[in-house]
């Protein structure tokens, strides 16, 4: 999508300090992070939030989860756990309208807050 800030960053055409990479996702180091840990994990077809997935969504909504077991993987945070977050509609607090999971993680958390 052209106007898309994160399938920019999937492009390069957009700066980002990028932590995984693989067919179907892109994971990078948020830009204003809440925790020790905060990446984000896109898929690279652009979907705009949980809320817009349709059936034929399906395929990659199921491998998302994966890659960000992947990701946390990668950066260590098996052991400790970690929390995934994936904020859906404007009153939730989505400003980026293609679906993510933010990863955060490094240090212990409150619930329901971080
Ligand atoms: P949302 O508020 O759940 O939509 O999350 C969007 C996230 O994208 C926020 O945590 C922002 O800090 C982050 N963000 C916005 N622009 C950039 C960027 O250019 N690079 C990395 N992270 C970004």
């Amino acid at each position: 999508m052209e106007d898309c800030l994160f399938c920019k960053i999937i492009k390069g055409e957009i700066p980002s300090t990028k932590v995984y990479e693989d067919d179907n996702f892109f994971a990078f180091k948020d830009i204003a992070p809440v925790a020790p840990v905060h990446v984000l994990v896109i898929p690279k077809k652009h979907v705009a939030s949980i809320a817009a997935l349709t059936e034929d969504d399906a395929d990659v909504a199921g491998k998302m989860l994966f890659a960000i077991q992947k990701v946390a993987q990668e950066l260590g945070l098996d052991k400790d756990g970690y929390r995934v977050i994936f904020n859906t509609g404007e009153k939730a607090g989505q400003t980026v309208h293609h679906m993510h999971a933010h990863i955060l993680g490094g240090k212990e958390m409150a619930w329901p807050g971080v």
